[in-house]
């Protein structure tokens, strides 16, 4: 019988009670090592874990895969793992799930006036305003990604007019796209609510800054549950203040968890959630990586492979 395949996991002890327990059931022929337990992994190739050490290329001298437990990025020391060693981002039906879950739960309560209605009703104001039809609100998403693309469909499914930014150009039903930052301006001139629900990169960091709001019609409403490097919060807070924006869900901050005297935290045109939209599960992630390993040892493509060169 071939040795079993040894994949290097670094969690917490209870996510990593999970993927034991995972292993142990639906892949026989791989084990998984705990980083903590041991010193030197000389002969192993994989790695699973949310941040890589900085010792991961020392410890691991013959690594070929990191899987990453996690759908962005812009976390990893990516000057920490050698050029060769090829990346791959957890993406997993849930993950993908709450984050429709959200993007839809944003876009509603955007649509339906509820950022104002919480603090007015709270003090007392009964203040009804009009309500707009679904296919008179024009939703913009920056992103077509896995997560873009998921939400799209399912905000065309309630009766949106859903527009779609991404960087090459793309085909979807029911959503008008626009490709490239030539088209970044045509794209926002008509959205209503815009949803920021790309990867943070440098050419994406600060793209929610005072020239993007201004080019957004009067009275748009942002979702950003991209990252919180995304946006410029000060720019946000002016447009906020005299009305160009007529309010905001964040689920990312660029400070996590923002300090006490953070303008955005308690302001009344503006709904925060911790970083919650969506998170991966210890389940979802021992099964992608049982994927990786068969996808890799055959020589098949593997899913969700980071493209360096492009940042995410
Ligand atoms: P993908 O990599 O699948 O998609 C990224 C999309 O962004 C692609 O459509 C890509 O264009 C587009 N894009 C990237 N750079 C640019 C650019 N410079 N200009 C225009 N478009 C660009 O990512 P996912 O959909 O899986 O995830 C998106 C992000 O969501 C993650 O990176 C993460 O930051 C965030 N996230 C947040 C979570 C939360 O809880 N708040 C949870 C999970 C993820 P193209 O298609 O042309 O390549």
């Amino acid at each position: 019988m071939p040795k079993p395949i040894p994949v290097v996991l670094k969690s917490i002890p209870a996510h990593a009670a999970v993927w034991h327990e995972v292993f142990l059931r639906e892949a026989p022929d791989m084990v998984l090592r705990d980083w903590d337990a041991e010193t030197g992994f000389s002969g192993i190739t994989y790695f699973a874990g949310w941040m890589p050490p900085a010792d991961l290329a020392v410890r691991m001298p013959d690594l070929a895969l990191v899987f990453s437990v996690g759908a962005g990025i812009d976390h990893l020391p990516l000057a920490d793992i050698p050029a060769h060693v090829a990346i791959v981002r957890m993406i997993a039906p849930d993950v993908t799930r709450s984050m429709t879950e959200y993007v839809l739960f944003g876009v509603l309560a955007l649509h339906r006036d509820i950022v104002p209605y919480v603090l007015e009703t709270r003090e007392g104001v009964w203040n009804p305003r009009p309500i707009r039809p679904a296919r008179s609100r024009t939703i913009g998403i920056m992103g077509l990604g896995v997560l873009g693309r998921a939400a799209a469909k399912a905000l065309v499914a309630l009766g949106f007019r859903v527009r779609g930014w991404s960087q090459s150009a793309k085909d979807m039903p029911g959503v008008e796209t626009f490709a490239g930052r030539a088209t970044l301006d045509t794209f926002l001139a008509e959205t209503d609510i815009l949803v920021c629900l790309l990867p943070l990169t440098g050419e994406t960091r600060h793209i929610l800054d005072d020239r993007l709001f201004r080019t957004l019609p009067r009275g748009a409403a942002v979702l950003n549950v991209g990252r919180g490097g995304h946006l410029v919060e000060p720019d946000l807070l002016r447009a906020l203040d005299d009305g160009h924006i007529s309010a905001a869900i964040l689920d990312v901050l660029s400070e996590e968890p923002p300090p006490a005297d953070c303008p955005l935290l308690g302001h009344p045109r503006v709904l925060i959630t911790p970083h919650s939209a969506s998170a991966s599960q210890p389940e979802e992630a021992a099964r992608q990586m049982i994927t990786i390993v068969r996808q890799h040892g055959s020589g098949a493509p593997i899913d969700h492979l980071v493209d360096r060169g492009k940042g995410f």
